[in-house]
């Protein structure tokens, strides 16, 4: 009808696997569907064209009034662990896979329409999401991508005109996902629990095939898959450790099996610095709380490794105890990892064990003094280059001395290195981001956008947090000493 060639070329691979993994599942139709938010670089990337991802036939599309030519709409299915505790069938509640697209590097990408209503899935959900959270998870995951982070990104937000009722009625939204894949350890946890070693071997083939293809052909192709996994999600998670990130619902069906960070819902950064740091509402028991990570993260590939057990009998025996072996070379994985990107921190990357040990020290210190996570570690790069620069780091901590002892330290093994020390600056500049999306100007950007339709706090932020490694001096003020949030708490399915 309109002149506008709104045209995505899908090939929806998931949506040909046995009618098991997914329910069809159709958008349910909004009042008013507006576009707040598109991504155009992510757009491009896909090899979409942005001007046509901008008109109303797009935002129609992305709030699920009008489903493109070529999608297949499906629901997946999967199971999970939720703190613990065994749902042997979770699945897409509110979220519906439109199909994929092979970007412009040649990588296939799932377009995901999130809070477009129920499905087969939805348990007693409505479906629905606030803009609030999507815009919330728009900021955040992209911030995630320009750290560097492997992660799903965003491709738009839309606002649909109809209220979401949580404790009181909010404007609904619509956020449009893009993800290297949906699937997750609760994918698999989802045919091991029916004990469909069919369905379970047509997954881990896909699975192989869609992110790991170098294992095709592999002599044990199943136990080489846990081995991938396990290496990603220790790669990942070390990324999170080192820029204070807190995922805040890390089950099952919340693990990516791609590696990429997934589910943003009551994630955020810390500010000062603690390792029992909690901020979702309802981890009462603090299991997912910043120091936990790493080792939920092991507690989940050995549910997935549970799931393969069948798959690793008919490769070789004894296939529990090859399991056993391989999820026990997780920590090493894991603090290889973190140690790397640890010492890169202090300016001694490397991960020499008498540099993680200074690191370590630098963390204490940091705990007992509550300083800023993202400003200390940005701040000693400027120290790094010249004694001058330590006032500003120091400044930080509220017992100098305790600082000064390890900065004594410190500047004396850079010297050790002969590094110059403009270009031991340049590197922790480069590792150490200046601006991380801080929870209060989330806050606020999301309170405009949804209080007084005013999304140009939103704009301003996301533009800042898109370069979160750059000066951006006319910027300043949001890399500025964070006010203390106290009891600062984030939520998951608003
Ligand atoms: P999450 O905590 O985001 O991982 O969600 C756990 C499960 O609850 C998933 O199966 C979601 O699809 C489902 N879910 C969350 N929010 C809603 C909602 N508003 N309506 C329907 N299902 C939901
Ligand atoms: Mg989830
Ligand atoms: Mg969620």
């Amino acid at each position: 009808i309109t002149a506008t060639t709104l045209h995505i070329p899908f090939d929806n691979s998931y949506a040909r696997l046995p009618e098991t993994f997914f329910a069809p599942a159709q958008p349910t139709p909004v009042s008013a569907p507006r576009l707040v938010k598109l991504n155009t670089a992510l757009a491009e990337e896909l090899g979409l064209d942005p001007v046509a991802l901008a008109t109303d036939e797009a935002a129609a599309m992305f709030a699920g009034v009008r489903v493109p030519e070529g999608a297949e709409p499906i629901a997946l299915a999967y199971a999970g662990h939720q703190f613990g505790q065994f749902t042997p069938q979770l699945g897409d509640g509110r979220a519906i896979l439109l199909g994929e697209v092979i970007d412009r590097a040649g990588r296939r990408r799932d377009i995901q329409l999130k809070g477009s209503g129920p499905t087969l899935f939805s348990r007693r959900g409505d479906g629905r999401a606030a803009i609030g959270p999507v815009l919330r998870e728009y900021l955040v995951s992209e911030a995630m991508a320009a750290l560097g982070v492997p992660t799903t990104r965003t491709l738009a937000a839309v606002t649909t005109g109809d209220p979401v009722w949580r404790e009181r009625a909010l404007p609904g939204g619509v956020l449009a996902r893009v993800a290297s894949s949906h699937i997750r350890i609760g994918t698999f946890q989802f045919f091991a629990a029916r004990k469909d070693t069919e369905g379970l071997r047509a997954l881990a083939d896909y699975t192989i095939a869609r992110h790991y293809p170098e294992l095709i052909g592999a002599a044990h192709p199943y136990a080489a898959l846990l081995e991938a996994v396990m290496e990603r999600q220790a790669a990942l998670v070390a990324r999170w450790q080192l820029i204070g990130f807190i995922h805040g619902v890390m089950n099952t069906d919340n693990m990516s099996v791609a590696g990429e960070t997934i589910d943003y819902g009551p994630c955020a950064f810390m500010d000062a610095y603690h390792p029992s740091t909690v901020f979702s509402s309802i981890d009462y028991m603090g299991r997912y709380a910043y120091k936990n990570q790493p080792q939920i993260a092991h507690w989940n590939l050995a549910r997935l490794a549970e799931c393969l057990i069948p798959l690793l009998h008919a490769e070789r025996e004894p296939a529990v105890e090859e399991a056993n072996a391989l999820l026990g070379t997780f920590p090493k994985r894991f603090e290889a990892a973190y140690h790397a990107g640890l010492t890169a921190k202090i300016g001694l990357p490397g991960g020499a064990a008498t540099d993680v040990a200074l690191a370590l020290e630098l963390l204490q210190v940091m705990q007992a003094q509550k300083a800023d996570f993202t400003l200390t570690f940005r701040g000693l790069a400027a120290a790094a280059e010249s004694p001058d620069g330590l006032t500003g780091v120091r400044d930080l901590f509220l017992d100098r001395d305790a600082f000064d002892a390890f900065a004594t330290r410190w500047r004396a093994r850079l010297a050790e290195t002969g590094h110059a020390g403009a270009a031991i600056r340049a590197g922790m500049e480069r590792v150490n981001p200046k601006f991380i999306p801080r929870n209060h100007q989330v806050e606020w950007a999301l309170d405009a956008a949804t209080e007084q339709g005013d999304y140009a706090p939103f704009e301003e932020l996301l533009g800042v947090i898109q370069h979160p490694f750059d000066e951006q001096p006319r910027f300043a003020a949001y890399a500025g000493l964070p006010p203390e949030m106290k009891d600062y708490q984030t939520f998951c399915g608003t």
